[in-house]
């Protein structure tokens, strides 16, 4: 059995051998997509000289306190002025400054009377205050937001100030998913006897999409080995970059995923990985014309394929795209763990803020079998034990990776 480094080792160079394609999109429609050209200022932020209050522009002298005024500009609607040293003109905030403007009184720090402007008592100027330059947020030409990153909704803002209306991205990768086992019934349907409700489909297609990938949703299949060779082919005949398969790669009777896998031409990279959750992974890569799809056996149980989806898969897309943000926090165990094996565990836990200490800190929670949904469902991180470290006590530090 391989540790988890060799298994994610080889996964990466998997997709880093996948082809990536870009696509043009709208700027609206670029959220959370993968920025795939560097943006440069095609102007300069702001593009001329303007006022950051409301108030009066002066060309600034300090022993000045009384200026005539000559005029007005409103952002949008410049009007050409030039001032002296005893002029004004009053100003909004965003308007071109007139010429010779080396400082803007706020609107509060002024008495105006008989077409004349002073300064209020107690108030007084500084050369080159409230005046935002040109270029001065960011130069013609420059650099603005380079490639490789997650477009979030505080860099939509630049982009359009740079003149993106359209916006090069990735293509998203396209994951197929497919569920086996013959004890899976639909989540709309009853219960009966010893079936339960298949959830992985869901939530598997759901971490897929919360990454903005796109999905193919294959359905259920039964622990049928004809069957389930017919929907593998159907998968593999699909565009899909990536396929996810749930169930049936561990060591029961009817687990025929990996033999399958094989027959239909697939290269098993590996079976099994040091790991908990998630043991019984499967991957592997199969060539189908001049594409290679990359092929995971996931476990069924929820928690597992969950967290091998979380701790392999979605790393070595972001290596693929050359995404730098790294979701892993380190924080201090505020109650010992049990780990007593030699495998990289993977726990389900809660983490927060602690502001007296200035950390963070976490919690594992108390049920850790992979087929607790509630566990899972209430965590906020996986709370990572190395392999060769055993009952991590309180007060220790571990790593956690975000959920
Ligand atoms: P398997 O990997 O097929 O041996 O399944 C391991 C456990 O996961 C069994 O208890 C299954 O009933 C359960 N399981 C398999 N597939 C799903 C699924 N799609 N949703 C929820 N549980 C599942
Ligand atoms: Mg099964």
């Amino acid at each position: 059995m391989i540790s988890y480094p060799e298994a994610y080792k080889i996964i990466r160079n998997e997709f880093l051998k996948l082809k990536l394609h870009t696509e043009e999109v709208d700027l609206l429609n670029s959220l959370n997509r993968i920025l795939a050209e560097d943006v440069y200022a095609d102007t300069n932020l702001p593009p001329f000289d303007n006022s950051a209050m409301d108030g009066y522009a002066v060309k600034f002298n300090p022993s000045r306190k009384e200026w005539k005024l000559i005029g007005e500009i409103s952002a949008g609607n410049f009007n050409l002025f030039t001032l002296d040293d005893d002029t004004a003109v009053l100003i909004m905030t965003g308007s071109k400054l007139p010429a010779n403007t080396s400082a803007v009184i706020p609107v509060e720090d002024v008495i105006t009377e008989n077409g004349y402007v002073k300064l209020a008592d107690g108030k007084s100027i500084k050369g080159n205050q409230h005046i935002r330059y040109k270029g001065g947020d960011l130069t013609k030409g420059v650099l603005a937001l380079e490639r490789n990153q997650v477009i979030t909704s505080n860099k939509i803002s630049l982009l359009g100030a740079c003149g993106k209306a359209r916006v090069k991205v990735y293509r998203k990768l396209k994951f197929g998913v497919l569920a086996t086992g013959d004890e899976l019934v639909d989540i709309d349907s009853k219960i009966s006897v010893d079936k339960i409700r298949g959830t992985n489909l869901y939530s598997i297609i759901s971490v897929v999409n919360e990454f903005n990938m796109a999905t193919v949703n294959f359905g259920f299949v039964k622990d049928d080995k004809e069957k389930i060779r017919e929907k593998l082919s159907e998968a593999f005949n699909n565009d899909n970059d990536i396929l996810l398969t749930t169930g049936g790669v561990s060591v029961g009777k009817y687990d025929y995923l990996k033999e399958l896998l094989i027959e239909l031409g697939t290269e098993v990279k590996f079976w099994k990985v040091k790991i908990k959750p998630g043991k019984p992974l499967v991957f592997g890569v199969v060539k189908k014309d001049d594409r290679t799809k990359l092929v995971f056996g996931l476990p069924g149980n929820p928690v597992s394929a969950y967290v091998n989806f979380m701790i392999f898969i979605k790393p070595a897309v972001q290596e693929l795209l050359g995404i730098k943000d790294d979701k892993t926090v380190k924080a201090e165990l505020t109650e010992s763990v049990n780990k007593n094996d030699d495998k990289r565990n993977f726990l389900r836990g809660i983490l927060k803020f602690n502001l007296e200490k200035g950390k963070y800190v976490v919690r594992a929670a108390e049920a850790q079998s992979s087929a607790d949904m509630t566990q899972l469902a209430n965590a906020n991180c996986l709370i990572v034990i190395e392999e060769v470290r055993i009952d991590p006590q309180k007060g220790e530090e571990v790593e956690c990776i975000m959920i």
